[in-house]
């Protein structure tokens, strides 16, 4: 195949990122969609983050306020429940931390190279109504 570059595409291009089925794919989870190679789904688009946000389950309520808020479909839900982050996507903006609603928040953003352990593990308290 062929690829091209940013500034050969006629302006107004449209890429379709399925090699069949079309629309039906979005109704899967993305792992299952059909991709072909015009996507972004197999490709990192997170190279430039530097905090990111890490999931402690402990407290979540399962509300999907960090899904829906998101703005790049980088929240993983799966049979119903919040089970983590898509690092291959996530930017690091911290929309998803701002809306949880958890005392204390159930999502915190970390230094990008900080591990899962060393970020559970200094997870603060709840904090008292005052
Ligand atoms: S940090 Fe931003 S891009 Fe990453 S999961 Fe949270 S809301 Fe999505
Ligand atoms: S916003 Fe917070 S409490 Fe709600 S699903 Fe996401 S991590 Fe869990």
């Amino acid at each position: 195949m062929n690829y091209k570059g940013w500034n050969e595409f006629e302006i107004g291009s449209l890429l379709f990122p399925f090699e069949k089925e079309g629309e039906k794919n979005v109704e899967k989870h993305a792992e299952e969609r059909d991709y072909n190679s015009d996507n972004s789904y197999t490709a990192s688009t997170a190279h430039w983050r530097v905090e990111k946000p890490v999931y402690n389950p402990e407290g979540c309520i399962h509300c999907y306020f960090c899904w829906l808020y998101c703005p790049d479909s980088s929240i993983l839900v799966r049979s119903e429940k919040m089970t983590g982050v898509d690092y291959v996507h996530c930017k690091g903006c911290g929309v998803c931390v701002s809306v949880c609603p958890t005392n204390p928040k159930s999502l915190l953003m970390f230094n990008d190279h900080e591990s899962e352990e060393a970020a559970l593990a200094s997870w603060p308290k709840k904090e008292e109504k005052k």
